[in-house]
């Protein structure tokens, strides 16, 4: 599965920042969780299609997070889709859709199904496929809000194809059988035990969306154990009281409940449009819990890590100077690129690593006159410059060092239990930028 950010803002949008959304992507389909205003752009700009829209998660009424929801249907219906849009919220979201449709005097063509959830419901399964199922808990805010945790279900264990060939298995119906738990009689009468051919069950991917909610302890339940638990971060401790005034979440409060819930990958978002610069929330959550990410719209992140290979170009360059000669005999640029982490069954792939390594930046001098590296026009060490000059500056002087990012490693994202002190970043660019 894979989580992509459409907006990150809270009540008022800014000149970079739309009102909150966060699509799912799941084997071609996408679910929405909440629709704000410019949410049906922002998916195109990140790549997916509004037609694979499977259903829509509405958290309340509060405009932000619904402003878009009409818009929306109103391009699925000139689009013709005739595919049923699942449409799941608070008990209203049926007749303020319907009321809209009528008095825009649109006839669409397609089926809504509504799932509507009443106040006062605990819990409630809204969404449940042969795969996956959704789960809605009320959250605790101004108004009656939901937060959802979308499970995929587990799945079967993998067969032993060694043993399978032993024993003589090769019809697809006796490999379904096994998969399913069921035992197998063989032509010669042996009996084969599910379980001495089939693997644990694997354990299904999970996402939890909590968003517009102080701390409480149904937050927790749905993002308990989740790979990725998207989770609003509107304001910092020093505004703690408007958080609990307004019913929102501190950065603080966010990591509690990614602790609490044990959660693999913490991501923040929803942020008061007071922060221009998000990495002081980040550097409170991560105060609690380390694994933590800011939301960065329409960069994709990826439940399961080792999916994301390949996929988003590697922009940081992390360069272990207590090392005098690493590998690459005494080449820091390549040295460093490997301690990060990247080389061995990287993402990018180990052996590429070092054929793609950086050349040593040039001087500005040298990209002037036409002198270029491999990389030709060398958009990497211009931004590469850039980023030091500007964000890392500031990231550092918020964080008061650099430590927090030292340590930090694409391939052992969720690990955080052994801080690596070695490795110092060359610039201040840093991995936090990709989210
Ligand atoms: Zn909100």
């Amino acid at each position: 599965m894979i989580v992509v950010p459409l907006g990150i803002a809270s009540a008022t949008p800014t000149a970079i920042r739309h009102l909150p959304s966060v699509a799912l992507w799941r084997e071609g389909s996408v679910f929405l969780f909440d629709c704000g205003e410019n949410s049906q752009m922002c998916m195109l700009q990140a790549g997916l299609k509004r037609s694979k829209i499977d259903s829509i998660f509405i958290t309340h009424f509060d405009v932000d997070h619904y402003s878009g929801l009409m818009g929306l249907i109103s391009t699925l219906q000139l689009q013709r889709r005739d595919k049923t849009l699942n449409l799941i919220g608070p008990k209203g979201l049926k007749e303020f859709v319907t009321w809209n449709l009528k008095f825009s005097g649109v006839e669409i063509s397609f089926d809504l199904d509504f799932v509507e959830i009443e106040e006062g419901t605990d819990e409630m399964r809204v969404l449940d496929t042969e795969d996956y199922y959704v789960e809605a808990r009320p959250l605790k805010h101004k108004k009656f809000c939901l937060g959802y945790r979308f499970q995929e279900k587990d799945k079967p264990g993998k067969v032993d194809a060694t043993k399978a060939e032993q024993y003589g298995i090769t019809e697809d119906e006796q490999f379904k059988a096994l998969k399913a738990g069921k035992n197998l009689t063989l032509n010669d009468g042996t009996v084969i035990e599910s379980y001495e051919i089939v693997g644990h069950p694997r354990p299904g991917d999970s996402f939890a969306y909590v968003t517009d909610t102080e701390y409480c302890p149904n937050a927790v339940k749905l993002a308990m154990n989740t790979n990725i638990l998207y989770h609003e971060a509107t304001f910092g401790n020093q505004l703690a009281d408007k958080a609990k005034e307004t019913g929102h979440s501190t950065a603080a409060d966010a990591a509690r409940v990614a602790t609490e819930a044990q959660t693999k990958l913490l991501v923040i978002g929803h942020f008061s449009a007071r922060y221009t610069n998000l990495h002081l929330l980040l550097k409170e959550a991560r105060e609690g819990f380390y694994p933590t990410w800011l939301a960065q719209e329409l960069r994709p992140i990826f439940t399961d890590p080792s999916h994301e290979r390949g996929i988003v170009e590697p922009k940081v360059n992390l360069i272990d100077l207590t090392k005098k000669n690493p590998q690459s005999g005494g080449d820091n640029y390549r040295g460093g690129r490997s301690r990060g982490g990247r080389s061995s069954a990287g993402r990018h792939g180990g052996g590429r690593s070092g054929s793609r390594n950086f050349r040593p930046r040039k001087s500005r001098d040298d990209a002037a006159s036409g002198t270029r590296g491999r990389y030709g026009s060398s958009n990497y060490e211009n931004r590469g410059d850039r980023y030091k000059k500007n964000d890392g500056g500031s990231y550092r002087s918020d964080s008061g060092g650099s430590r927090d990012y030292n340590n930090y490693d694409r391939n052992n994202r969720y690990n955080d239990s052994k801080p690596n002190k070695s490795i110092t970043p060359r610039t201040g660019y840093d991995d936090f930028n990709r989210f």
